[in-house]
C-alpha cells in the first residue's frame, strides 16, 4: 500500500461506520448516483463505438440527457404528491406525500409503538422527552437538540436519521408533540419531502397507461383504491420510484 494510502486505510477509525461520531447529523452514505448518471449517459445516450467531438457531447448533454434527467426527477416527485395518489388509512398524514422510504422506514417502526404506554414516556422539558423501553433501556428523545435539529439516543436514529420508533411514540402518546414540531429545516430536507418547486412548471398529461401501486415488503399496497384523478408525465416508462441508499 502506498503511503498516502496509508494514511486514510491503515486508521480504521477514519472510514469504518463503527467508529462514526455518534453526534454527526449529516448523512455520509452514498446511492452512487454521480456513477449511475455516467453509465446512463456511456450506455443510453453516446454511439457506441464511436468517438465523437466535444460538441456533439455537449448537444447530447443539454438536449437529451439533462432534459430528460429532470423530467425523471419531476416524475419521481410528482408519483410522491397527494396529487398523483391517495394512501390506506394506516399510513398517517403526516407520512403521506413523502418518498416512499420514510414512508415504509416509518410503517415498519410503528408496528412497535404499542409496546410503550403513556406512563414510559416522561416530558423532561418542552419537546425533551425520556423514553423506558420495555427493555429496560433509556431513550432521550430531542425534537431540537443543541444544533438545532431532531435527535434520538437509540442506533435506530444514529444510523438513519428518520424518525425512529421512539419518537413516534411521543407522537402516538403526545398528540400535541407531532411532525409538525420536528425543525423546518430538517423536515424540508430532500431526504423527507418531496421537491415541489420542482413541479412548479410540470404539465402531466394523460397517455392511458395504467398507474402503478408500489407495494412494501410484505406486498401491502400504500395506496388506498381511490387513486388521485392526475394522470402520468409525459415520457412514461415505469411508474416505479427507485430509491437507493
Ligand atoms: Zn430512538
Amino acid at each position: 500500500m502506498a503511503a498516502d494510502q496509508c494514511k486514510h486505510y491503515c486508521f480504521q477509525q477514519r472510514w469504518a461506520r463503527a467508529y462514526r461520531d455518534d453526534s454527526y447529523h449529516v448523512a455520509v452514505d452514498t446511492n452512487n448516483g454521480v456513477e449511475a448518471m455516467n453509465k446512463t449517459l456511456k450506455y443510453n445516450y453516446l454511439p457506441k463505438g464511436k468517438n465523437i467531438t466535444l460538441s456533439h457531447l455537449v448537444t447530447i448533454l443539454v438536449e437529451e440527457f439533462l432534459p430528460e434527467a429532470f423530467h425523471k426527477y419531476q416524475k419521481e416527485n410528482f408519483a410522491m404528491s397527494k396529487f398523483y395518489r391517495s394512501y390506506n388509512d394506516f399510513v398517517p398524514d403526516y407520512l403521506q406525500g413523502r418518498p416512499r422510504k420514510v414512508i415504509l422506514h416509518c410503517l415498519s417502526r410503528m408496528q412497535k409503538v404499542a409496546k410503550f404506554t403513556k406512563e414510559s414516556i416522561k416530558m423532561a422539558s418542552p419537546g425533551t422527552f425520556i423514553v423506558h423501553s420495555p427493555s429496560g433501556k433509556e431513550h432521550k428523545v430531542q425534537f431540537v437538540a443543541e444544533d438545532n435539529m431532531p435527535q434520538c439516543t437509540c442506533k435506530d436514529w444514529i444510523r438513519w436519521h428518520i424518525p425512529c420508533k421512539h419518537f413516534l411514540a411521543v407522537f402516538s402518546h403526545y398528540p400535541q408533540w407531532g411532525w409538525a414540531n420536528l425543525p423546518k429545516p430538517y423536515l424540508d430536507s430532500e431526504y423527507l419531502s418531496a421537491d415541489s418547486a420542482s413541479l412548479l412548471n410540470h404539465q402531466p398529461q394523460h397517455d392511458g397507461t395504467p398507474q402503478d401501486h408500489d407495494s412494501d415488503e410484505s406486498g401491502n399496497s400504500l395506496e388506498g383504491e381511490k387513486m388521485a384523478n392526475t394522470q402520468l408525465p409525459p415520457h412514461h416508462v415505469s411508474l416505479t420510484v427507485c430509491f437507493t441508499s
